[in-house]
């Protein structure tokens, strides 16, 4: 293989073979090709983007470069979400044992967070004790003895995927829709699924900041997932306001139970149920969304969904009985009266980062104790020195987070118009030749 004439081909708007793409994938991961070459493919690809049939197989050369989660012929029907993640973005949380207690398994391989958005792992590691570096065998434990795993990647699951990564993030190339296709799917493929949901955000506090780009990446997942012979269907949902009234991973914690002991915020609660329902149409656990959302609220409400996350609590080591650390509280009030017109949630998940909730870096310590809880939504009527939000401090940064908090929130004198929560769902088109692109950032 010539790795400088595959880059050319790519440079030049041309289309890589099958073989190809399965050369320079398993040369990658072998050490062959070395990362300035690989970096300088993946630049290609972010400006002439994939054709359909080579991101399907860039998924499929990424997916089957490591080992791979085994499904047996007895277990039940595996299912998973992914979400592209949002400020307080906290559904896995609940979603797992809920799916659980419906008769399926659910391996969550997540992640952590970087930049503005908390990732599943470290919102469980505020739990004291809980363990996120379950070996395969434990995964596979866990699954047969409790339903639902929520852990983090093991080195030999998708290497190709974490190499990939690891120069995506410092080389500009993370927001190619090709290659982000690519990445969140060979992780879902190698856990030996069923069925898979997506759940897309699109607006402020989103990776995809506008409706059209979310919608370009959620097809391309819907595409590429049915190519590769995975069952998925993709939401496209409001990111612009946080899910829920908490972010910041102990806060998150505490709200996921809320939800999971049959209460919660309504918004949180909704999307919760809505992917769930998904999932339980997609595996023929139900055949009608309306008998898949009385099953569900009937396993928040009897206790069963929380007991079972508890289970899986316990199972990977944590304990739900002792205290998860908060900071101290400190309010920001409404400087005028008036109506909440914008959010800009990025910017509130930069304020909870500045208190030490967010890395900048892979491996960075974070701070579990800090966050944020909102007191208003988009559209709620406010007075003046009304307290607007409240976030939960130690030392660092505290009034530097107050002030971007209040900066976030636009007050004006009219309603403005609000976004659905599901704005739109996705399905896998019959020709798939709209997901070419880069997402305008
Ligand atoms: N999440 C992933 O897992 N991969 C990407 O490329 C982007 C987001």
């Amino acid at each position: 293989m010539h790795v400088p004439r595959l880059i050319e081909k790519k440079r030049d708007g041309g289309t890589l073979t099958t073989a190809e793409i399965e050369r320079l994938i398993s040369g990658f991961v072998r050490g062959e090709v070395p990362n300035y070459q690989m970096a300088a493919w993946a630049m290609a690809v972010y400006f002439r983007g994939l054709s359909p049939r080579e991101t399907v197989d860039l998924t499929r050369a990424m997916w089957q470069s490591g080992g791979q989660l085994q499904r047996r012929q007895t277990d039940p029907p595996r299912v998973d979400k992914h979400s592209t993640g949002g400020v307080g973005d906290k559904v896995s949380l609940p979603l797992a044992p809920l799916l659980a207690c419906c008769g399926l398994h659910v391996p969550m391989i997540s992640g952590r967070g970087l930049g503005t958005t908390g990732g599943t792992l470290d919102k469980l590691e505020a739990i004291p004790g809980f363990r996120t570096d379950l070996s395969g065998d434990e995964i596979e434990q866990t699954l047969s003895e409790v339903g639902c795993v929520i852990t983090g990647q093991t080195a030999d699951l998708v290497p190709a995927d974490q190499k990939l990564y690891a120069l995506r993030d410092v080389t500009g190339t993370v927001p190619s829709i090709p290659l982000i296709t690519a990445s969140i799917l060979s992780k879902k493929l190698a856990e030996d699924l069923d069925a898979l949901v997506l759940d897309v955000k699109s607006g402020t506090g989103a990776f995809m900041r506008s409706h059209d780009d979310a919608r370009a990446l959620a097809q391309s997942l819907v595409n590429v997932a049915l190519g590769l012979g995975l069952a998925a269907t993709a939401l496209v949902t409001d990111m612009n306001q946080p899910l829920g009234q908490m972010a910041g991973h102990s806060l998150e914690v505490n709200e996921s139970l809320e939800v999971l002991a049959g209460g919660g915020p309504d918004d949180l609660r909704q999307l919760v149920l809505e992917l769930a329902a998904h999932t339980l149409l997609a595996t023929a656990v139900v055949d009608r969304r309306d008998r898949a959302l009385e099953l569900l609220r009937q396993k928040l409400h009897s206790g069963e969904a929380y007991d079972r996350f508890a289970r899986m609590v316990a199972a990977q080591g944590g304990n739900l009985n002792r205290p998860r650390e908060l900071g101290q509280p400190l309010d920001v009030a409404a400087s005028r009266s008036g109506y909440i017109t914008r959010i800009d949630a990025s910017e509130l998940g930069h304020a909870i980062a500045l208190l030490g909730g967010g890395r900048h870096r892979s491996g960075q310590a974070i701070d579990h104790s800090v966050g944020l809880q909102m007191f208003v939504r988009l559209g709620d009527a406010v007075r003046a020195g009304q307290p607007l939000a409240r976030l939960y401090v130690r030392q660092t940064q505290r009034e530097e987070a107050a002030v971007t908090v209040a900066a976030a929130i636009t007050l004006g004198d009219e309603p403005p118009h609000l976004p659905p929560l599901i704005v739109e769902e996705v399905r896998p088109a019959a020709t798939a030749d709209d997901f070419h692109g880069t997402p305008d950032r």
